[in-house]
């Protein structure tokens, strides 16, 4: 599963679709997560002690992840999370990226414990730059 607690995302199938809310539960075994306003079930909630009164509290049930989609907070568009191996603190970790961005040459980072040292270090990623003055080559033509 590609989407993680805090994760914005939008549902792209049923009563919910076209809804967007972050993400403020996963559940991997079983395929899940848990939306804010989607997905919305009443409650009942019965007193425990005396001085407690029973309610009806509205509660999100789960849903199925296959059922959303992460948004990307740079482009804003529904993505199928991409996963790439980024040296972040001398250490290769898997990241997830946004496919979109990465296509215009941006690595956008979706997991923030590592945005910080991942996008500072793809700035100064000597492949990148070696793109991007090769794609300079190519418009600029040279003598
Ligand atoms: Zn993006």
């Amino acid at each position: 599963m590609n989407i993680k607690k805090n994760d914005t995302v939008k549902v792209i199938t049923g009563k919910y679709k076209n809804v967007e809310g972050r993400v403020t539960a996963t559940d991997p075994k079983n395929n899940t997560v848990t939306v804010e306003n989607v997905n919305k079930q009443k409650r009942h909630e019965k007193a425990r002690r005396a001085q407690e009164q029973s309610k009806i509290v509205e509660v999100e049930g789960p849903i199925d992840a296959s059922n959303v989609m992460v948004v990307c907070p740079t482009c804003h568009k529904a993505i199928r999370v991409k996963k790439t191996e980024l040296e972040v603190d001398g250490k290769k970790k898997n990241v997830r990226i946004c496919p979109n961005c990465f296509k215009n040459g941006e690595t956008v980072v979706l997991d923030k414990a590592f945005k910080k040292e991942a996008e500072a270090q793809t700035a100064a990623a000597p492949k990148r730059q070696r793109k991007r003055a090769k794609a300079e080559k190519t418009e600029t033509t040279e003598e």
